[in-house]
């Protein structure tokens, strides 16, 4: 098969649908693939660094388009792109359909099949090619909590790990799931005192058993999360409910009783954000304060790291997507969980969410 990767195109996207190293994987497995020029500029990987992993080089995103049987991106294809694609031509990327009523109609008409990493499922019931920005992200706002905390930008000057004879600053995780498990670490890492907060106990349980001691962990309840939210340095907001807005835990009320220079991280921002006063922010301009409280609410935090997001995310999207290379649409036949990543398909929506959310017929 002829795959095609073209250069993202959207605001401030740096990262890339397939790294010099995926090309490799592809290239050996026989497959031909067709890079735009300049595609990985923003993850350091320049044309010579895909010419030796075996792929082309096109002069236009139109040339790899045009050309290709399956195209591989990060991001939704944008008006421009959709454009481009057609019948018997394979679509992988996030492409976040629900809400996106304009896109959907145009990948529609395009007759293009369709593939959405973010409804690819696995065996144990989670999304795993969504896990690695969750990863990313989790991460990164410990360093974003304890950048902000320091007192020239605004925060309580506190240092998370304290120092011999001073007591370590004090993290609180609201929602112990994949975000909050690699909050928790760096936290944990950095020597802070770490307290996470989930509604599942048997979540709980595993997060104990994980940490071995190391963390507090506790039911969420209003009180709780009062408590903890009140005693905290930095508090990162890391909960989902499938499918449905994210709950506001922490209302303008309760900041109030926080303290004066403490740190709000609403990673769950994308969701509509877990924190009352959160609206979301970008990298250009990260953080505000209300009532004394900074608020750190950046939509797209994996974009901040784009050389470590496109590799995470291509060790995800890659197996699905050789698969895709190997067998054609047959891919989706054979193999249920790749299926289920399956949302247009000539002119057709074929996931029940996106067809509930926009209206259309299975
Ligand atoms: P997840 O499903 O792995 O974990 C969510 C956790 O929240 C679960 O353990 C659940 O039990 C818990 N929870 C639900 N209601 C709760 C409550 N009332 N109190 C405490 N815990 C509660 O989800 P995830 O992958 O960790 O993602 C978390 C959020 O981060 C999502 O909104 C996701 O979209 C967002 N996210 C944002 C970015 C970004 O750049 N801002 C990047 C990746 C993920």
């Amino acid at each position: 098969m002829r795959v095609g990767c073209p250069k993202e195109i959207k605001n401030h996207e740096y990262r890339v649908g397939l790294t010099p190293g995926s090309v490799r994987e592809y290239v050996t497995h026989g497959h031909q693939v067709l890079v735009e020029t300049g595609a990985g500029a923003g993850i350091g990987a320049n044309d010579d660094a895909y010419r030796a992993a075996g792929a082309t080089i096109a002069k236009t995103a139109e040339e790899v388009f045009a050309k290709s049987d399956m195209i591989v991106k990060v991001k939704e294809p944008q008006p421009n792109e959709w454009v481009q694609l057609r019948e018997n031509q394979i679509l992988y990327t996030y492409l976040h359909l629900a809400p996106d009523a304009e896109q959907t109609k145009g990948l529609l008409t395009s007759g293009v099949t369709a593939v959405a990493y973010e409804t690819v499922t696995d065996d144990r019931g989670g999304l795993p090619l969504l896990a690695p920005m969750s990863e990313v992200a989790g991460r990164l706002a410990i360093q974003a909590g304890a950048t902000a905390l320091q007192k020239a930008n605004g925060g309580r000057g506190v240092l998370l790990g304290g120092v011999p004879g001073v007591l370590p600053g004090k993290v609180t995780v609201i929602g112990g799931g994949v975000v909050g498990l690699h909050s928790a670490k760096m936290a944990v890492g950095l020597g802070a005192d770490v307290t996470i907060l989930d509604r599942s106990i048997p979540r709980l349980r595993q997060l104990d058993d994980i940490f071995n001691g190391r963390v507090h962990t506790r039911y969420s309840t209003v009180e709780a999360l009062e408590e903890e939210c009140f005693s905290a340095d930095v508090v990162v907001g890391a909960v989902l409910i499938p499918g449905a807005a994210a709950p506001k835990l922490v209302s303008r009320e309760m900041l109030s009783g926080m303290k004066k220079g403490a740190v709000l991280v609403d990673v769950a921002i994308d969701q509509g954000g877990c924190f009352e006063t959160s609206h979301a922010t970008t990298h250009a301009d990260p953080t505000y304060e209300v009532d004394g409280v900074i608020h750190y609410c950046v939509a797209n935090m994996p974009g901040a790291v784009p050389v470590t997001s496109a590799h995470a995310l291509n060790n995800a999207t890659l197996q699905y997507g050789l698969a895709l290379a190997n067998k054609g649409i047959k891919a989706l036949v054979d193999e249920p969980h790749l299926r289920n990543g399956l949302n247009v398909h000539k002119g057709r929506i074929t996931n029940a969410a996106v067809a509930e959310a926009l209206g259309y017929d299975l």
